[in-house]
């Protein structure tokens, strides 16, 4: 299938690398040119635009920052619905907001264009394994055409309902995985503050109840003081802030969510933010008098 992949960082290069290997002609454009080196290198042809790689593909694929990015790519000036064919489906797999997704969505359907969510779970590592988890919403339709390119970036993938649900399904996870990586923190710097080996904690824990795969893997780094991203602070923020802006247009409480974003939006304000999510540790560390 001829694909078009829109944004190469941490995600995106990986996993437009496993699409390459996957049989399928790709198409990249990123920003800078530097970005999409290793694309052309692997074998990848480049466009000078988004709308310039729509014209030439069925599929196109975005993997950017946050709503504006995605907006600007696709609905922008020379973004991928003014190139981009009537029948042509566009697949975003960032994390927006579930109501930035759906208006994204109606926005390109006026010019024929098929939209889906589809967020992804499962950070760098199942990006260059191709092990993701992705959530997509929209229609079956468009489900269906990417179908073969979802099989080469990701193991489980589940069309969770119609526009935005993707979106919902991350947004999910995202509070489930911010509170996590936080309780992990809090466990190990309790451990260590309580004069306690926080590793020979982590290890009794991971044979109970408390086991998770972010106390095996995030905890882990943490002992190692392994911060660099991964995932970085400043979009673990972004995504907590997708979780509240949902809530408030929806009116819902979600109380430990809400004492988890403010402690993203710190470590944001005290200059952690281009360090990996699990430096939340050094935050809690310095809140609490130790080394951070
Ligand atoms: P990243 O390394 O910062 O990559 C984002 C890429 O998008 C960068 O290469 C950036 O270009 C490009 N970009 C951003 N805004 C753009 C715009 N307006 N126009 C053109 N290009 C633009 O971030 P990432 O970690 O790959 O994350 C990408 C998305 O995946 C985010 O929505 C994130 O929340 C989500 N996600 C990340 C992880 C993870 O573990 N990292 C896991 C799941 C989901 P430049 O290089 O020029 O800045």
């Amino acid at each position: 299938m001829r694909i078009g992949f829109i944004g190469l960082g941490i995600m995106g290069r990986p996993m437009a690398l496993n699409l390459l290997r996957g049989g399928h002609h790709l198409t990249v454009w990123a920003r800078r040119l530097e970005s999409m080196q290793p694309l052309l290198d692997a074998g990848a042809s480049g466009a000078d635009s988004p709308a310039a790689l729509a014209a030439e593909t069925e599929l196109v694929i975005s993997m950017v920052a946050d709503a504006p990015d995605v907006e600007q790519v696709m609905l922008g000036e020379n973004g991928v619905a003014s190139g981009g064919r009537s029948g042509l489906v566009a697949v975003d797999m960032s994390t927006i907001r579930p109501s930035a997704a759906r208006a994204i969505a109606g926005r390109l359907l006026a010019g024929g264009i098929d939209f889906l969510d589809a967020p992804v779970s499962g950070g760098e590592v199942g990006a260059i394994a191709g092990t993701l988890s992705i959530m997509v919403g929209g229609s079956s339709a468009a489900f269906d055409t990417a179908q073969s390119a979802f099989a080469c970036m990701g193991r489980n993938i589940v069309h969770v309902g119609d526009s935005g649900a993707g979106q919902v399904a991350k947004a999910a996870n995202q509070i489930v995985t911010g509170v996590g990586v936080l309780t992990v923190a809090e466990a190990l710097n309790f451990a260590a503050r309580s004069g306690v080996d926080p590793a020979r904690v982590r290890e009794a824990l991971l044979g109970g109840f408390a086991y998770s795969r972010i106390l095996e893997n995030h905890g882990q780094r943490m002992l190692d003081r392994n911060f660099k991203p991964g995932f970085k602070s400043w979009m673990h923020q972004k995504d907590m802030n997708i979780v509240m802006q949902s809530a408030h247009e929806l009116g819902l409480c979600l109380p430990v969510a809400a004492a988890t974003a403010q402690m993203f939006n710190a470590m944001v304000g005290s200059g952690l933010g281009e360090e990996d999510s699990i430096a939340i540790l050094k935050l809690l560390e310095r809140l609490s008098g130790g080394e951070g």
